[in-house]
């Protein structure tokens, strides 16, 4: 019933995983030919596509040099990794912790907020996801932690702005970013806000669907940490380094967290890793007291090496700046005729290269076409959804009623266009099995 590999969030007698012979660039294939266009980067961490010559050379290189060294040493490539990330960090980040990815970041950047407070709880809103450690499940507010919350993580859930499905009755942008921000000023104050060491949010929310808040509403949330003497941890696991064309997600509006915490995109997967950068203040915390953590591959060699060697193609190829022209010039309007096309699609949105179209049973009354459920298999309907977009050779992810589009930074205007135009056809050989 199980074989020897364990899949992740999946019943294992009923898994049948596509066989992989091999990658390149923004394409996958299977032994019988079968090519796909991976148009969500593997886990929306592969920004520089597969095999990407410089990186696989810069591992290599390291591999005959150093593969492995304790994190008490110094060493040059790990030096050179941390720089490079400060480089492109916003204002006043000082230093970085290396972690072996995003779950572990968010836990150290939580407890460096703890300690540095003094204060035990946290906030983090509805409708996220950080990770899927025993204590960043516990944070997760999304229904992946459903199954196995023991309520032992000492957290206080929000709603952030999500206007299409608004918690607040809103009906324009700004409606929503006010009432958002009042109903968090709430929540602190009801809550005890000395009992909050940090708020985390997800700058924009990456895989609970891809809502970008209206303008206001971070700077608001920045205010009222400020004010109530809560760490701002901004969660940029999926949206750091370029993926919403700025280098990380909080740039979309110039807000400064205190903690960042940061993987994929980083070096797109080709090692695991991940880490928090932290600001001076926090830093500081740290100077004269000893930080209570570690991992036995923090700031491993051949992460490193591929950090420096990922930063800086995603700066000497421009990526950045790619990804947000290719964002407002070709899928923003791509999708917004899609969405003309078909009755099915309720709402897209996006932001960069990070984009999420989701389904309706009924446009007027915005029936999700499938719930939003503890995780499980998707349902019999998104199957069929995502199957006739496979099939047509195109790789989204779906999750719950939404199909999500991360493709890789480097991908062309033409893949694009291909990869859209397929998802086009899924969808009406979809209304026409429906009638929908
Ligand atoms: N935070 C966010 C926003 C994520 O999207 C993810 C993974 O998808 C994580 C944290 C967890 O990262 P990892 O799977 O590397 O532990």
């Amino acid at each position: 019933m199980t074989g020897p590999v364990f899949y992740p969030w999946s019943a294992q007698a009923s898994m049948a995983p596509v066989r992989v012979a091999g990658a390149a660039g923004c394409e996958f294939w299977d032994d019988s030919g079968q090519r796909w266009i991976d148009m969500h980067a593997q886990l929306a961490n592969l920004h520089l596509g597969h095999q990407h010559p410089a990186m696989v050379a810069a591992i290599s290189n390291q591999a005959a040099q150093l593969c492995t060294i304790a994190p008490s040493f110094a060493v040059d490539v790990r030096e050179e990794a941390a720089l490079a990330i400060l480089e492109v960090a916003p204002p006043g980040a000082a230093s970085v912790l290396f972690t072996n990815g995003g779950a572990d970041a968010n836990e150290h950047a939580l407890r460096m907020a703890r300690v540095h407070t003094g204060r035990p709880k946290i906030l983090a809103a509805y409708r996220s996801y950080h990770g899927g450690s025993e204590g960043m499940l516990g944070v997760t507010g999304d229904p992946r932690r459903w199954p196995v919350d023991t309520g032992a993580t000492p957290v206080v859930r929000f709603f952030a702005p999500y206007r299409y499905r608004s918690e607040f009755g809103a009906s324009t942008d700004a409606e929503e970013c006010e009432r958002a921000l009042q109903h968090l000023r709430r929540v602190i104050e009801m809550d005890g806000p000395e009992s909050f060491a940090a708020l985390i949010i997800e700058p924009v929310v990456g895989s609970n669907g891809v809502l970008v808040p209206p303008q206001g509403y971070l700077g608001g949330v920045r205010r009222l940490c400020d004010e109530f003497g809560i760490l701002l941890v901004a969660d940029e696991v999926i949206t750091g380094f370029g993926r919403c064309g700025t280098w990380f997600g909080v740039d979309l509006w110039n807000v400064t967290p205190d903690l960042i915490t940061f993987a994929k995109g980083v070096n797109s997967g080709y090692v695991p890793v991940g880490g928090v950068i932290i600001s001076e203040r926090v830093a500081a915390t740290f100077a004269h007291r000893a930080y209570p953590g570690g991992l036995t591959y923090s700031g491993h060699p051949l992460a490193s090496a591929s950090i420096v060697a990922s930063l800086a193609i995603l700066r000497g190829e421009g990526l950045v700046d790619r990804a947000a022209k290719l964002g407002q010039d070709v899928v923003g309007p791509a999708l917004d005729a899609l969405h003309q096309r078909h009755s099915i699609v309720g709402e897209i949105r996006g932001v960069g290269l990070a984009w999420a179209i989701e389904l309706v049973t009924d446009r007027a009354t915005r029936e999700p076409y499938a719930p939003y459920v503890a995780p499980g298999p998707l349902t019999e309907r998104m199957r069929t959804v995502l199957r006739e977009c496979q099939v047509r050779g195109v790789w989204p992810l779906a999750a719950a009623n939404r199909l999500h589009l991360f493709p890789p930074l480097i991908i062309t205007e033409n893949q694009l266009t291909t990869a859209i135009d397929a998802i086009d056809s899924a969808l009406t050989a979809i209304e026409n099995q429906e009638d929908v």
